[in-house]
């Protein structure tokens, strides 16, 4: 019932939006694409977006991107740290962990900036991260005392590992309905960093990141943790480059193992889906 309830509000919304303001949306649908990669890499820019286009036919039909949540949140991502292990978390480990966890996601976002101002319309210069949970197996692994994040005990996928109640999770919920997650949309996430004991390389996709917990805790005084900004390059729809090589580019981040940071050529491919997917979003 809340749930049909909230789409009605969601579709009355966006009609009185249409009716309020039309010279803002043709202004958004009639301005120019700022679009002015380097010479040098017009051409494996376009080699790349063809071959997303043939590889993922839904690619321009998902709609969990971290683009669509970012936007859903209106400049901020939720995130859930999924704690596979049974190593005990101290307050201050636990800071540092959000600390990086903040620095290196904000890497990804300031590729998309240039002299302070989003990139081709792009409406965030900066980007909130907010972790509002964390998930353990047992609250004992945990050593804190202060509530400054719920904490989510004996909630286990499928697979036994610890996650955030499914309720406050956009994954499971897409429409935006977390009714029934017990602090509502506020404390609802958008993923999870998913740390493993003994989990060797990375995972990426709209469902967060997952590492090995014994790497990112070690990594934490790492200017590039460079396995969670790959996966997090699968957040945002990037692919990954096993079998080809764009013309003329060796090594960037999303090409593993040939870089540790976000180079040039990966920060133009960000780009470059920002300006096939702004459009669904109105700019
Ligand atoms: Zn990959």
């Amino acid at each position: 019932m809340r749930r049909h309830l909230a789409r009605l509000l969601a579709h009355l919304a966006a009609l009185a939006a249409l009716a309020a303001t039309p010279a803002l949306s043709a202004g958004r649908a009639q301005a120019a694409d700022q679009w002015n990669p380097p010479a040098h890499l017009v051409q494996p820019l376009n080699e790349v977006w063809r071959h997303v286009e043939s590889t993922y036919p839904d690619l321009y039909g998902f709609r969990n991107y971290g683009w669509d949540q970012i936007m859903a949140n209106r400049g901020s991502v939720h995130y859930c740290v999924r704690w596979e292990s049974d190593a005990p978390v101290s307050a201050a480990l636990r800071d540092r962990i959000h600390a990086a966890l903040k620095k290196q996601f904000g890497k990804w976002m300031s590729a998309l900036v240039e002299n302070g101002k989003g990139h081709n319309a792009w409406p965030y210069p900066t980007v909130r991260v907010n972790v509002v949970g964390w998930a353990v197996k047992n609250r004992s692994t945990l050593q804190w005392t202060d509530d400054s994040v719920d904490i989510h005990t004996g909630i286990l996928d499928s697979g036994g590992a610890p996650q955030c109640a499914p309720d406050c999770g956009r994954f499971f919920h897409q429409d935006g309905d977390y009714s029934r997650c017990p602090g509502g949309a506020a404390r609802h996430y958008d993923q999870s960093l998913w740390l493993t004991k003994g989990f060797q390389g990375g995972a990426g996709g709209d469902w967060g990141q997952r590492l090995g917990q014994e790497y990112f805790t070690g990594a934490l005084n790492q200017e590039d943790i460079h396995i969670y900004l790959h996966e997090v390059g699968h957040t945002f729809g990037l692919d990954d480059f096993y079998d080809w090589t764009p013309t003329g580019q060796c090594c960037f981040l999303m090409k593993a193992g040939s870089a540790t940071r976000i180079t040039e050529f990966d920060t133009w491919m960000l780009r470059d889906f920002w300006r096939h997917l702004k459009s669904r979003y109105g700019y």
